[in-house]
């Protein structure tokens, strides 16, 4: 997608605050950060959404919450932290490329909405 900006983030043509990469994912730190440590894990596949996952392209969920111990752990996050994805308009999702917010660096609170 020639106007996505995750998509030019994940080709390398913006540059990020990168704390992973893989020949299949990205992750960075959000530029507006809603907690201590926020990271996004971005598929490079354009998919736009959680309501786009499917039998075909759900293997891509499996290996991106595969990676978050690893980076929760170098991130400090031992005590625990959320991982959320905004969908859609009523989920308030801004950037139309799925992706999955790794928030902690605090203690949370319990309201999810
Ligand atoms: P959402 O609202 O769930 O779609 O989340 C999109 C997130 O992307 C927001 O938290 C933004 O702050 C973040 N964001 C947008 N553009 C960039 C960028 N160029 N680099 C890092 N984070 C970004
Ligand atoms: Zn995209």
């Amino acid at each position: 997608m020639s106007d996505c900006v995750f998509c030019k983030i994940a080709a390398g043509e913006i540059p990020s605050n990168k704390v992973y990469e893989d020949d299949r994912i990205i992750a960075f730190h959000d530029i507006n950060p809603m907690t201590p440590v926020h990271v996004l894990f971005v598929p490079k596949e354009h998919i736009c959404c959680a309501n786009a996952i499917n039998e075909d392209n759900c293997d891509i969920v499996g290996h991106i919450f595969s990676k978050i111990p690893a980076v929760a752990k170098e991130l400090g996050l031992e005590n625990g932290y959320r991982v959320v994805t905004n969908c859609g308009k009523e989920g308030c999702q801004s950037v139309m490329h799925l992706h999955f917010h790794l928030l902690g660096g605090k203690q949370l609170g319990v309201g999810m909405g």
